[in-house]
């Protein structure tokens, strides 16, 4: 591609409404720009990148054994009405009327839309399991659309769903589906961790998320260092009431914290003393409700207080002083955790964490736990989970650290919650007909390509690994008005077009340093220039990512770039 011809608007200032690097870095590049809050369009090369994407997902996905197919995204709401999830789902699901007044939604997910066609079409065991998946778009109107392709209204997801006989063909397939986004993640260049959740919405046990470990991810994981042990942190703003104890145990009232960003605002907030808000183990780091986690079991003689993200470490002597050490971090501290000699303090919250982790008195037995059901006596209203620090991952391999992680990827076993109300079943060997059992697996395609973005680049630009760049090759005419450099740059282009290249051909007449930036900017992997030594033959190699230079004589080239 001639660079003269593309349609690529780059912008050389920081666009003001962009706060993660990725969104500057994308909308900076020209790959995207935004129409409306979470609406973006893919100008030529984020589209190029988003398919790349893609086509690795397609890849792994058929050689899963799913099959593509397509869906509308635009749904009848009956379907909706008839799996419950049109009263359950809530603003987030767009709604609208055709001309007849009748409902419809704009697609969120499509168990419903899949779940009818396989009812209608699929009757017998022996066409079972089916594994289908489509690449679509969906829509979602969320409450907060931010970090621009990270959380969209709009947004490309791939979502698979599988249907079933048995409970362990479920499992098969989630073992294959689990393995085939380690795959996907993996050829995207990403650094991840597949965490143990909790089902959210859609309902159904046993899931996975698949999150990207990054310092911009809006969820918090815990895993090990030493082995696969990883699970999401949804600390809910929990806070016990007053009279609950290690014997009796209440219900945690749920509340939305969200604007009280120091222990005093949420003090006022919550109407409770200050002190009281650490004994109910509560804190918020960035806006976000924290756990504060305490550990151990008898006298106290020292409160230890550790920021997990940063390690940062701090012993007080009383509540009193944790309370301002806390409150000399505001909003920014990351997760705090009490992790030495602290009697039981919270009367509280502590007796439920020490109730709920199984044998919690016994030494070294304070641990991560978040997908409870193995180890929690939950006493907890239903989505809350809790956390505990501990020396060692409950799998006694490792030990547990902190991150944050952006959610990329999903895979749940849905079991009967969808084929049960919509009453997807199938006769079974002996002729007897069952309700099928299913499985779902999303992807975020365009929040991906934001992940990869978000964790490589520079202060120059975007920094794309090889398999998901937009072009394999960015060719550079240095001086474009001079003679010898602009025959040996279109004779290159042809050659490395010729040898099987995607080349991005910057031709332009341009000064050598608009080039310069713009490459590094739209983030090629591999640059050549043809500039002052065309006339001796030899151009230059430059890589992105490390800034590394050779000169390379032609005649050598194509050798160099393999
Ligand atoms: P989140 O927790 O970030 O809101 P989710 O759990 O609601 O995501 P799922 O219903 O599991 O999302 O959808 C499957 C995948 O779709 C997610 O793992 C994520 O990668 C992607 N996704 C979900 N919501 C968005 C969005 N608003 N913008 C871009 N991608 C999204
Ligand atoms: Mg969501
Ligand atoms: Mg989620
Ligand atoms: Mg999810």
């Amino acid at each position: 591609m001639r660079q003269s011809q593309l349609f690529l608007p780059t912008l050389r200032e920081v666009p003001a409404d962009a706060d993660v690097k990725s969104h500057q870095m994308l909308l900076r590049a020209g790959f995207i720009r935004q129409n409306a809050a979470g609406i973006y369009s893919f100008l030529p090369l984020g589209k190029k990148v988003l398919h790349k994407i893609e086509n690795i997902v397609r890849e792994e996905m058929n050689r899963a054994g799913s099959q593509e197919m397509m869906m509308p995204a635009l749904q009848l709401a009956d379907l909706w009405q008839e799996s419950g999830r049109w009263y359950s789902y809530g603003p987030e699901l767009m709604r609208l009327k055709d001309r007849h007044e009748r409902d419809f939604a704009l697609g969120a997910t499509h168990e419903e839309v899949i779940t009818s066609i396989i009812r209608d079409e699929v009757k017998s065991y022996k066409k079972l399991p089916l594994n289908l998946y489509q690449i679509q778009t969906k829509f979602r109107d969320e409450k907060r659309p931010r970090f621009g392709l990270l959380r969209g209204r709009e947004f490309i997801m791939k979502d698979a769903y599988s249907f079933h006989d048995k409970q362990e063909s479920l499992d098969e397939t989630y073992e294959i589906m689990k393995d085939a986004y380690s795959a996907i993640f993996s050829r995207c260049g990403l650094n991840f961790r597949a965490v143990l959740a909790d089902s959210g919405s859609i309902g159904g046990k046993d899931n996975h998320e698949f999150m990207v470990l990054s310092e911009i991810g809006e969820d918090l994981i815990a895993y090990s260092t030493d082995s696969d042990f990883a699970a999401n942190i949804e600390m809910a703003p929990v806070l016990l009431q007053e009279s609950a104890s290690s014997e009796n145990p209440k219900e945690i009232e749920k509340v939305d914290t969200k604007d009280a960003k120091t222990i005093e605002e949420l003090s006022a907030f919550l109407n409770t003393p200050a002190s009281k808000i650490i004994k109910s183990l509560l804190y918020l780091a960035d806006g976000q409700p924290v756990l504060v986690l305490v550990r151990g079991d008898h006298e106290v003689n020292e409160i230890k207080l550790k920021n997990v993200l940063s390690a940062e470490e701090v012993s007080l002597a009383s509540e009193e002083d944790a309370v301002k050490w806390l409150n000399t971090k505001p909003g920014s501290i990351g997760p705090v955790s009490v992790v030495k000699d602290v009697k039981i303090i919270a009367d509280q919250a502590i007796p439920l964490m020490v109730n709920s982790v199984c044998g919690a008195n016994e030494e070294g037995y304070h641990y991560i736990n978040v997908n409870a059901e193995n180890d929690f006596d939950i006493h907890q209203t239903e989505d809350l989970r809790f956390v505990v620090e501990g020396d060692r991952s409950p799998d006694g391999k490792g030990t547990i650290v902190f991150a944050k992680g952006i959610e990329v990827g999903h895979v749940f076993k849905l079991g009967k919650v969808y084929s049960e109300p919509m009453k997807a079943s199938y006769l079974d060997e002996n002729g007897k007909n069952q309700i099928m059992t299913m499985g779902c697996y999303g992807i975020g395609v365009s929040r991906t390509l934001a992940a990869v973005a978000e964790e490589n680049n520079d202060e120059k630009g975007l920094i794309w690994p090889l398999a998901l760049s937009p072009f394999d090759i960015h060719l550079i005419a240095v001086n474009s008005k001079n003679a010898e450099q602009l025959s040996l740059s279109e004779e290159l282009y042809e050659k490395l077009k010729n040898e099987g290249y995607d080349c991005l051909y910057d031709d332009r007449n341009e000064r050598a340093g608009v080039k310069f930036t713009d490459s590094d900017l739209i983030g090629v992997p591999i640059r050549v220039m043809v500039g002052k030594k065309a006339g001796e033959g030899i151009v230059e190699v430059k890589i992105r990512k490390n800034g590394e230079l050779l000169e390379v004589p032609v005649s050598e080239l194509s050798e160099v770039l393999k």
